[in-house]
């Protein structure tokens, strides 16, 4: 089966009624990198800064940083990478950084709301993006934006220290991750802003149904493929659609080819996922006919339970097919 699924590799990925899909590489580890060969993944949608800092048990220094996202950009060879700012708190501790006490961890002091409290770190890792760029094109994402100003004031700091750093990257782009809930309440707000939007379903699905990330008991219950979720991204495709900023998904569910395939029909181009899902992601996409898929979604999703998910249904028919 691998073999077979090897033979994807070079293959683009475009569905049989001809929509270009572009497939993505989420990488933490460095070692993770030889993904991007063995996949013929197009580039890297969510490069987690944060996993190099967890490895080496602190945040390295400016030069450590710039060498490590230097050689990223090096191994991408031209491929877009996404990368994001420190995520780290809640399930990502640094070794001696308690998690504060805090009741809800996921939704405390974490993440960019540490980066905006204390801009020294988070201007440190910004410099070392651009000083690790060298000119070349840069595009940097921030985790658990829940607000427009929040979004603004990293990008202030981003625009800043770039300033300052010559050479400056021959293009610069600031972007957000879509995990908290609010931002889809200022999305005219926020796409007026936002280079690009990348959603993160691990996260996202968390705060939706208000259902930790972490619980194996939870984690059956509720499903990308029910109502709320599929309505929300029909309205932020749109909305991205509308004021033309590229819109990709990342978090596990992009690498689920049934998914994937579903993301694919509701208008969403980019999917961003590990490694071991490329192959089998694309391997559905290129026997699939969007045109064909959708009023199967349609009606799916009109007779369904509200709340429910098409995903049996869903999978019963794209075996007949
Ligand atoms: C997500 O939340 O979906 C995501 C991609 O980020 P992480 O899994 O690193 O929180
Ligand atoms: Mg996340």
């Amino acid at each position: 089966r691998a073999a077979a699924l090897s033979a994807y590799r070079d293959l683009p990925a475009i569905t049989r009624d001809g929509t270009a899909m572009s497939l993505m590489l989420n990488v933490g580890l460095a070692l993770e990198l030889d993904q991007l060969e063995r996949t013929g993944a197009d580039g890297i949608g969510l490069y987690r800064t944060e996993i190099a800092a967890l490895a080496a048990g602190g945040i390295p220094d400016v030069a450590g940083q710039a060498a490590e996202y230097g050689r990223v950009m090096d191994r991408a060879g031209g491929r877009p990478v996404m990368f994001r700012t420190l995520d780290l708190g809640a399930d990502k501790l640094l070794p001696g950084e308690a998690s504060g006490g805090e009741e809800n961890p996921a939704m405390g002091w974490r993440s960019l709301r540490v980066g905006l409290d204390r801009p020294a770190i988070l201007r440190r890792q910004l410099r070392a993006l651009l000083l690790g760029a060298q000119g070349r094109p840069l595009s940097v994402m921030f985790p658990m934006v829940a607000t427009v100003e929040e979004f603004r004031a990293a990008r202030d700091l981003l625009e800043a220290e770039a300033a300052r750093i010559r050479p400056v990257p021959e293009r610069l782009e600031a972007g957000t991750m879509l995990e908290v809930p609010a931002l889809l309440f200022q999305l005219p707000g926020l796409l007026a802003e936002a280079d690009f939007v990348s959603v993160g379903t691990n996260d996202l699905m968390q705060f939706l149904f208000a259902a930790d990330r972490g619980t194996p008991e939870l984690a059956e219950r509720y499903d990308t493929l029910s109502s709320p979720v599929l309505e929300m991204l029909e309205r932020l495709v749109a909305a991205c659609n509308e004021a033309g900023v590229p819109l990709s998904v990342c978090g596990e569910a992009a690498g689920r080819p049934m998914d994937a395939l579903v993301f694919a029909a509701m208008g969403v181009r980019t999917l961003s996922m590990s490694g071991n899902a490329i192959l089998p992601v694309k391997a559905l996409l290129v026997e699939a006919d969007l045109n064909e898929l959708r009023p199967v979604l349609r009606e799916l999703r009109r007779s369904g339970a509200a709340g429910g998910s098409i995903r049996e249904p869903l999978t019963a028919w794209a075996r007949e097919h």
